[in-house]
Parts: structure tokens; sequence; C-alpha cells
């Protein structure tokens, strides 16, 4: 009789931003599909507010043999980051998959955009990908493998009226994926972007019946898109088929910004 065993372990991936939307959506992707040639990853997941949304997540993800675990942390802060990267490997056993996808919005219009509402997106959306970037970083090299994506937005690549600091902060994630791009390729690490359109979230929550209408008229698929529209796109490219992608920028839009 033939007969051949492959050993694998799943992958391990950090999510930033898990909770809610967009990074509720890719942690189950990530946990529920066939991720890099494995079945499964474990995933450990970071949110800075809601105890009952994480225990919630833990428990409508039931997938035999995924381990998920929920660290209530800031984002923007690095001893946090730290201290979170640190005892996430210590629980998934090593670190493959990182997804930097934590941010804020506090728009305003820049005369009347306070100095605060500019630091603190800076700071949940920009420092935060520095932040967990710099502490998943050794373990990544030593191991020489490692798949990024950094969730950053199409108002980074064509700016928005409102946003400047949202639109700021996204267009530093597109630089500081270029950058860590060239840095790693060498180690085998990936580092890639998605630039998500209007998708449908707490963050567009906000937006009424005739703002809807308005952005959708820009959009040639003419719908908003679901988080699940960004997390499989993030699952490819967590997966071994995008192996040979790097430093790209992938827009999930719509065709908004062709
Ligand atoms: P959301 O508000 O529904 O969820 C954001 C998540 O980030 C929450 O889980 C929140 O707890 C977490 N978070 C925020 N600040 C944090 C911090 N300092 N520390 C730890 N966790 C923090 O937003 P979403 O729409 O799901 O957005 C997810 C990502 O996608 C964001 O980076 C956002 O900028 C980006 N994005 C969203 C859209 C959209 O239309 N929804 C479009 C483009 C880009």
């Amino acid at each position: 009789m033939a007969s051949k065993i492959v050993e694998a372990h799943n992958k391990r991936a950090i999510v930033t931003g898990g909770t809610r939307g967009i990074g509720r959506a890719i942690v189950k992707e990530l946990a529920s599909r066939s991720c890099c040639g494995v079945l499964f990853s474990d995933v450990a997941f970071v949110y800075n507010s809601c105890d009952e949304c994480a225990e919630e997540l833990i428990k409508e993800i039931d997938f035999p043999g995924t381990k998920i675990y929920g660290f209530k942390a800031d984002a923007s802060s690095m001893d946090q980051a730290q201290a979170t990267v640190d005892e996430a490997i210590q629980k998934l056993g090593g670190v493959d998959i990182l997804i930097n996808n934590a941010g804020i919005t506090r728009d305003n219009l820049l005369l009347r955009m306070t100095e605060k509402d500019f630091d603190d997106v800076i700071n949940a959306n920009l420092k935060s990908v520095f932040n967990y970037t710099k502490a998943i970083l050794k373990p990544m090299i030593a191991q020489r493998y490692g798949r990024i994506v950094n969730i950053a937005s199409v108002v980074g690549l064509i700016g928005n009226a409102g946003q400047s600091n949202y639109s700021a902060s996204k267009a530093g994630v597109i630089g500081f994926t270029k950058s860590m791009a060239r840095e790693l390729a060498s180690r085998n690490i990936t580092v890639n972007a998605i630039a998500p359109g209007f998708i449908q979230t707490d963050m567009t929550n906000k937006l009424t019946e005739d703002q809807i209408k308005k952005l959708v008229q820009n959009v040639p698929m003419s719908r908003l898109g679901k988080p699940e529209d960004v997390a499989k796109v993030v699952a490819f490219l967590c997966s071994n088929d995008a192996d040979y992608i790097t430093g790209q920028v992938i827009a999930v839009d719509g065709g908004m910004t062709m």
C-alpha cells in the first residue's frame, strides 16, 4: 500500500482590531479556510473595547483543531503591542501571519479638526502598524517566513475632503508597506496592503442614506462592499498562491479607483 504523511502545523496569525467589521471577517476567514497549504490558521486577535464582542467571536468560531485567543490592548501603544505579541506567540507557538487592521476615523474639515483628532488617527491607524510589525519582526526573520497584510484605504490613494488625518494615515500605511516589502523580501516575508473602498461596517454605518447613495454613484459595481470581500483577499495574500506578490496595494472597491 502506498502512503504519504505530510507534516504541517496550522498557520499562526495575529489580527489587530478583530472584534468588529472587517477584522472580525478576517479572523473568521483565516480560522475557517484552508490557508497557506494547511487546513486552518490559529488566530490571536487584538481589540480595545468590547469584551462581550470578543467572547462572542471566540464562541462563534467552532472549527475543530483551531485555536482562537482574544487580547485586549491599545494597538497604538508600543509597550502594549510588544507585550501582546509576546503572549500571543507563546500561546500560538509562533507567528506566521500579521494582519494590521485596527483603525479609527475622526472626520472633520481641517479648519475644524483638532490636534487631538489628528494625533489619535495617526496613532491608531499608522503607529499601530509600526508597533505590531516591529514586535513580530525578529521571530519572523528567524524562521525565514512571514505574511504581513496592512489594511489601508482607497482614500490613502485618492484623498477625501473631511478626512485629511485618515487619508494621511492610510497613505502612510501604503508607504510603510512598500518600504517593509523591500526590507524583508530576501527573508521570505511578503508585505502587502489592501485598499478597501466603502465597506459596510460600524465605520460606515455613521453615514446617512443620502451620503451612501452619493458614494455608490461612484462605484461601478453599484453597492457597498462586505467585510468578507476584504477578508477573502487577505486570506489569498496569506496563502501559498500569493508567494510571489509583495509590496502591492490591492484595491477592493467595486472598481471605484480604477
Ligand atoms: P470598525 O470600526 O468596525 O472596527 C475597527 C476595529 O479596530 C474594532 O475592532 C476596534 O476595536 C479596533 N480598534 C480601533 N482602534 C484600536 C486600537 N487603538 N487598538 C486596538 N484595536 C483598535 O472598522 P472597520 O470598518 O472594520 O475597519 C477596519 C479597517 O479597515 C480599519 O483600518 C479601517 O480604516 C479600514 N477601512 C475600512 C473601510 C470601511 O469602509 N469600513 C474602508 C477602508 C478602510
